[in-house]
């Protein structure tokens, strides 16, 4: 595929995000060199290898991250919030407004019941937890960000969690579930297995603003929630055995 159709396809940014570029799609199609790069591509750094990035730096390219279409309309990026070695990684879908406004992920009313849920298990943001989203810019109206838009924030998010190197991942939802599995099995058949992404365990339940509106399924993601902890306590038992 060369730079055109990537461009067409609006991937070209996520190969550069990757470091792809760097590997032999620089100067294919329409020439090489600062003056053939789109304005719609990554412009910090270039070209950014984010899966070389330290927190400082990650942070730096998410807060000025051109890749997708999302950084029009965006306050700012909402970058994670929590244990940068914690345990448990939460993972959303992408900022609503009020995360928009204040920076910060799952600080609405889907925030306020994941924090509950979280501290009945014993758990805090911040002390045992990270929290982070599948895209790191508000979708307009709070749409459900695109499957493009997901894949250009992936590098971002994989960096994430590679830095944190977590016990166990929760995905938060289908949209969670669908990025981090790349499957479009339904939620309730991904419930209560144990999966991988990037070697680690994920579980998958329910996301919080869905259980907003359907306050019976909260007691199907308590059960999750329990078994992600049977899951985590299995693998630190594994680890210390
Ligand atoms: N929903 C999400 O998925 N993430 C947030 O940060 C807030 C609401």
């Amino acid at each position: 595929m060369d730079k055109r159709q990537l461009r067409e396809l609006e991937l070209l940014a996520v190969t550069r995000l990757y470091g792809y570029a760097a590997e032999g799609l620089e100067g294919e199609g329409e020439g090489s060199g600062a003056q053939a790069h789109s304005p719609s591509i990554v412009q910090h750094p270039a070209p950014t290898v984010v899966s070389s990035l330290d927190w400082d730096s990650l942070r730096a390219a998410v807060a000025s991250c051109t890749a997708c279409g999302l950084c029009k309309q965006r306050k700012q990026a909402v970058f994670g919030v929590g244990a940068e070695s914690g345990p448990w990684l939460f993972i959303g879908e992408g900022p609503g407004a009020d995360e928009d406004e204040q920076g910060e992920p799952f600080v609405g009313q889907a925030g306020k019941l994941l924090d509950n849920m979280m501290s009945a298990l014993g758990i805090r943001r911040g002390r045992e937890a990270y929290i982070a989203n599948v895209v790191k810019c508000r979708p307009p109206g709070n749409r459900t960000p695109t499957p493009e838009e997901a894949a250009a924030c992936a590098p971002f998010l994989d960096r994430q969690i590679d830095l944190i190197a977590p016990k166990l991942i929760v995905a938060l939802g289908k949209t969670a579930a669908m990025r981090l599995l790349q499957t479009e099995a339904s939620l309730a058949s991904l419930r209560g297995q144990v999966h991988r992404y990037r070697g680690l365990p994920l579980v998958v339940t329910y996301h919080p603003a869905y259980l907003l509106r359907n306050l019976p399924d909260k007691a199907k993601a308590w059960e999750d929630l329990l078994f992600a902890r049977r899951t985590l306590r299995a693998v630190e038992q594994g680890a210390s055995a």
